[in-house]
């Protein structure tokens, strides 16, 4: 929190997103880092248009979706106000949806499948849009959630970039809630590192530091940014 703040006040977006960044800062700096290679994403899910303006006013550009319809509504008639806005889509994305999906995102951080890298590449090709894509790692290989398994994520990123086209620059994972995340990072990095991929996107509000010291590019934070999210 911030110390200037007294402890019962709620801390405001923007004071919540300083202290974000002096922690994304002060983890490069201790993993050695450069803190310009390290992208906070916000994700803006479920959040209203106010705090949508507030994390705007504080310069920032990057944000993360988890639904299309969802994004399509938040973000439609703000795009063309706003220069540098970046996109990214980091919920599942079904295949009925991919073309919207490559008309509003510019990365959609989801492939996890060879159904879903065709379809982007249909769209990709019908819309004359192309976004970037990383792939999701499943690394705790756990039956609910979604993501490529390890095992076969070679081939999925040799797929997508050979048949389909697609530009693959990175990989995405979500650790299993109940495990220390940091062997998931390093498999996600050694994952990356044998196909030649610079982007790693892993590190939400618990543990974002953590990932920057295991090598994360972008971090993806929603909660330390703008309190809890209303659940449903
Ligand atoms: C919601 C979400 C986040 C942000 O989670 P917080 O814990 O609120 O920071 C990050 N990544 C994905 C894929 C999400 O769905």
């Amino acid at each position: 929190m911030t110390p200037s703040s007294p402890a019962s006040a709620p801390s405001s977006i923007a004071e919540r997103a300083a202290e974000v960044r002096a922690r994304i800062d002060a983890a490069c700096r201790s993993a050695g880092r450069d803190p310009a290679d390290v992208v906070l994403t916000a994700v803006s899910k479920t959040q209203p248009p106010q705090a949508i303006d507030a994390i705007l006013a504080t310069g920032q550009r990057v944000f993360g979706e988890n639904r299309v319809q969802e994004a399509q509504g938040r973000w439609a008639d703000r795009i063309a106000g706003l220069s540098a806005l970046e996109l990214r889509l980091i919920g599942p994305l079904q295949t009925n949806k991919a073309e919207e999906a490559v008309a509003l995102f510019d990365v959609i951080e989801t492939l996890d499948r060879e159904k879903l890298a065709r379809a982007l590449a249909e769209a990709a090709q019908k819309r004359g849009r192309s976004p970037r894509v990383l792939v999701q790692v499943n690394t705790g290989a756990e039956p609910q959630k979604a993501g490529v398994s390890p095992d076969a994520t070679d081939a999925l990123i040799a797929s997508a970039r050979d048949v389909y086209g697609l530009t693959v620059e990175g990989l995405m994972c979500i650790p299993p809630a109940d495990q220390d995340a940091e062997p998931h990072f390093e498999m996600l990095r050694a994952l990356a590192e044998r196909n030649g991929l610079s982007v790693l996107s892993m590190g939400m509000s618990g543990d974002y530091e953590a990932a920057i010291g295991c090598g994360a590019t972008h971090v993806r934070v929603g909660t330390a940014l703008f309190g809890e999210r209303n659940r449903p």
